[in-house]
């Protein structure tokens, strides 16, 4: 086998894109890349006559080389079914001159549903492979906790406790979230905000005596954060077809070059464009788009990553993030693949919450990406205009996006990363009309939208609130342990 996955932070050590989906993180904290990202090139013209799973097949074959074609196949026609509302899965509808790439069609609307369908069955096959199992630790800011809940529920040899920020996420969320079913999933909510869950969690991963419990049960401990290869990878496919569906619309032809425009918050699903590109997908800028907590922007502009702020809520709560983990990824490969310098960036961030990145670096990432950020105020004004100008309602994230793809050469592509019923109360409050109760203003919104409330976010007032632990940081060892124990033996 001709292709490995290495550390951002190391290269001593080559694994399988098998393996690398199995531990998610390295055990030195790096993130796992190919280093050979850029000598895959695929042919435009063969993901142009193909379907959304042909083509996903076609991507993680050459990603994922140790999974067999079967397998591969397998976990694809798993993943998309009609868990999703549309056969398109990622369905693109004209906002204006802007062309709005909507990713939440899958089961818990929002687009992190894509990568979460698929991770699971991704992960269980390696699990065939390696005869473990797996727990899996999440921390959400919101939406990822649902996706990953619903991807892993119920199946075979795998665990999942998630994690989210007591009291900062949505009404909704929180509810998405409390209800879920499945006999091998646990939800807390965590005192502190995303970043602070999210950190530990990643220690928690590092912790010897942890580790040590797992081994003896055969358990893998892993993630289901963006940070895992195996959420990456399934996120280059909507790029790719994206393209594809300009090209069908006669608005491109293929080899012309487009623009996206990316609601950012870990950097993860922009990262997946660019891994595009870096194997052939015509792009002539992706858009970092942040909401106040715009530490992306000033990083773009300046060079400085610098996490001493303070943090904002917004009405855009999964893009409030102050360490966009991804972001490693991306100064690995704009490093020329230096796993020195990387830990060294990675090693000042812990420590002093900020690094530089040399200005020569600086202006190659420039060459790629462009940056914008849209405050709460700013957000709700995209939201009402194109409500008023176009009649389309956004939500808040999908609206950050739109507002920085205006300023982008033409075409371009802005992601939609969530369902406008999810941030109803927001959504309403923008367009100028009032609701208190999130469940009840999904209603509200969609007497004004013609796109029906989607069936997994219709039935949550019903449903029994059925996790109901609210646990300090400094107890999330303790939770995983109580995991370890419980969620494996029925
Ligand atoms: C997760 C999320 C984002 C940010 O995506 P990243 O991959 O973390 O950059 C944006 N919008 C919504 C609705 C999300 O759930």
């Amino acid at each position: 086998m001709p292709t490995y996955y290495e550390s951002t932070r190391n290269n001593e050590r080559k694994i399988s894109s098998k393996q690398a989906i199995l531990e998610g993180i390295s055990k030195g904290g790096g993130l796992y890349v190919r280093p050979d990202l850029d000598q895959i090139q695929l042919d435009l013209n063969t993901i142009c006559r193909q379907s959304y799973k042909e083509n996903a097949l076609y991507i993680l074959s050459r990603l994922l080389p140790d999974y067999t074609e079967a397998e591969l196949k397998e976990c694809i026609d798993a993943a998309y079914t009609d868990n999703f509302d549309t056969p398109e899965i990622t369905p693109l509808r004209k906002v204006g001159d802007i062309y709005v790439c909507e990713l939440f069609h899958g089961p818990t609307s929002a687009f992190k549903d894509v990568a979460l369908t698929l991770l699971p069955q991704l992960m269980r096959v390696a699990l065939r492979s390696a005869g473990q199992k797996a727990l899996i630790l999440t921390a959400t800011s919101g939406d990822t906790g649902k996706a990953a809940l619903e991807g892993f529920r119920d199946v075979d040899d795998i665990g999942i406790v998630v994690y989210y920020p007591h009291q900062k996420v949505s009404q909704i969320q929180y509810r998405q979230m409390a209800t879920q079913r499945g006999s091998n999933v646990k939800v807390y909510a965590v005192k502190g905000n995303f970043d602070d869950a999210q950190s530990q969690v990643k220690r928690l991963f590092l912790d010897p005596e942890l580790n040590q419990k797992a081994q003896a049960e055969k358990i893998m401990l892993t993630s289901a954060n963006s940070i895992n290869i195996g959420r990456l990878v399934p996120q280059i496919v909507y790029y790719f077809e994206s393209y594809k569906q300009l090209v069908k619309q006669n608005v491109i032809t293929v080899g012309d070059p487009i623009s996206f425009s990316v609601p950012t918050g870990n950097f993860g699903d922009v990262l997946a464009g660019y891994y595009g590109y870096l194997m052939g997908l015509p792009v002539k800028k992706f858009y970092v788009a942040s909401n106040a907590n715009h530490v992306l922007t000033d990083f773009l502009t300046t060079g400085t990553y610098d996490r001493n702020r303070p943090f904002i809520q917004t009405i855009s709560p999964s893009m409030d993030i102050l360490i966009s983990s991804n972001l490693e990824r991306l100064l690995y490969y704009m490093s020329g693949k230096d796993n020195a310098f990387v830990a060294s960036c990675m090693e000042q961030l812990k420590t002093e919450g900020k690094y530089t990145i040399p200005q020569a670096m600086l202006e190659r990432i420039r060459e790629r990406f462009d940056c914008g950020y849209v405050d709460d105020e700013g957000t709700k004004a995209v939201i009402r205009e194109v409500y008023e100008k176009d009649g389309v309602v956004l939500d808040p994230h999908t609206a950050i996006g739109y507002r920085v793809a205006e300023k982008a050469d033409r075409p371009v592509v802005s992601l939609a990363t969530a369902s406008p019923y999810k941030f109803s109360v927001d959504v309403l409050d923008a367009i100028g009309k009032k609701a208190d109760d999130q469940l009840q203003a999904m209603n509200e919104l969609h007497k004004v939208w013609s796109d029906p409330v989607p069936k997994g976010l219709a039935e949550l007032p019903t449903l029994p609130i059925l996790h109901k632990d609210v646990i300090e940081v400094n107890e999330m060892k303790q939770s995983v342990e109580n995991a370890m124990e419980t969620l494996f033996h029925d």
